[in-house]
C-alpha cells in the first residue's frame, strides 16, 4: 500500500470574479521513506498540491488517500513547513518548538524533551533559550524544521523552505536538512523552484506542467555506487545530466 496516493486530483478556486483551474488529473503515487521534489513553473499549483496532501484543501474533483484511507481533513501523521518560519518573536527558541505539540494537545513533557534532543543534535543546544531574534536566517528555518519534527509526522511537507536564504546559507542548509530527514527516515515531499536543489536532495524529482497543471515527468535520481551528500551531488555527472534535462522540460514552458 502506497503511503500517500493521489488519483485523479483535480483543484478550481473559485472567486466571485473567476474560475482558476489550477491542478488537472493528476495521478501521483509517494511510498514510504521517499523524498521527492517538486518543480514546475511559478503559479502552476505547487502549493496547492502540498494543501490537498495535509488535507487543508479538499480536491475538486478526485481523492487523496493517505495510509490507505480517504483524506477528508488535516492529519496529525503529517506536518508542513513553509517558505516563512512563522516563529513567535516573543517565544524562546524552545516554546517556539512546542508550538505544534501545544496545538495538538500532545504531552508537553516528552515534547520537550524531544526538542531538547533535537536542538542538540543539529548543533543548537546552546540556543534554546534565545530570542529567534538573535539567530540568522539559516538558523531559524532550523528551528522550523525541528519544530515540525518535534511533533514526530511520518510526512513532511516542505514548501519552498530555503527560498528566503542567501545561496551559500541555503547550499549548506540543504545539505544539512536532507540528512538530518535521511536518519529520521520521514516521507518527505519538497516543493523547490531550485532544479539543482531538487536533485541534489531527493530521489525522485517530479516535474509539473504550466496550469491547468498535472505531472509532466517523474524523474528518479539515481547514482553510481549509491548517493552521496547533496553537496557531493552536485560535482557528479549524473548531476549534469539531469539538471539538463529538467532544464529542458520546465524551459518549454517559457517559450509555450
Ligand atoms: P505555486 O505554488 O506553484 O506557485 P499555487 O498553488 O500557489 O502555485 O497557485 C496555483 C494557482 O492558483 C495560481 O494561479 C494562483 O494564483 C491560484 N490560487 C492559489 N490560491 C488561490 C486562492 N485561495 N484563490 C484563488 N486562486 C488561488
Ligand atoms: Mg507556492
Amino acid at each position: 500500500m502506497a503511503q500517500i496516493e493521489l488519483r485523479d486530483v483535480s483543484l478550481r478556486y473559485f472567486t466571485i470574479k473567476e474560475e482558476t483551474e489550477a491542478l488537472r488529473d493528476i495521478n501521483l503515487t509517494i511510498e514510504e521513506g521517499e523524498f521527492i521534489s517538486i518543480v514546475g513553473p511559478s503559479g502552476c499549483g505547487k502549493s496547492t498540491l502540498l494543501s490537498l496532501i495535509s488535507g487543508v484543501m479538499q480536491p475538486t474533483e478526485g481523492e487523496v488517500h493517505l495510509f490507505g484511507e480517504t483524506l477528508n481533513k488535516t492529519s496529525d501523521r503529517t506536518g508542513y513547513m513553509l517558505q516563512n518560519d512563522h516563529l513567535f518573536e516573543w517565544r524562546s527558541v524552545l516554546k517556539n518548538l512546542l508550538v505544534g505539540a501545544e496545538i495538538r494537545g500532545m504531552d508537553l513533557k516528552e515534547a520537550e524533551a524531544r526538542a531538547l534532543e533535537l536542538l542538540n543534535r543539529y548543533g543548537m543546544g546552546e540556543f534554546a533559550h534565545h530570542s529567534p531574534k538573535q539567530l540568522s536566517g539559516g538558523m531559524r528555518q532550523r528551528v522550523a524544521l525541528i519544530r515540525t519534527l518535534v511533533i514526530q509526522p511520518e510526512i513532511l511537507l516542505l514548501d519552498e523552505p530555503f527560498s528566503a536564504l542567501d545561496y551559500q546559507t541555503r547550499l549548506t542548509l540543504s545539505d544539512e536538512i536532507s540528512t538530518i530527514l535521511r536518519e529520521q527516515k520521514k516521507t518527505v515531499i519538497l516543493v523547490t523552484h531550485d532544479i539543482s536543489e531538487a536533485i541534489a536532495m531527493a530521489d525522485r524529482v517530479i516535474v509539473m506542467s504550466k496550469r491547468p497543471s498535472t505531472v509532466k515527468k517523474d524523474y528518479n535520481i539515481t547514482f553510481n555506487g549509491g548517493r552521496p551528500s547533496p553537496f557531493e551531488t552536485r560535482q557528479r555527472p549524473e548531476y549534469n545530466a539531469y539538471f539538463s534535462e529538467i532544464w529542458k522540460e520546465l524551459e518549454e514552458h517559457v517559450h509555450a
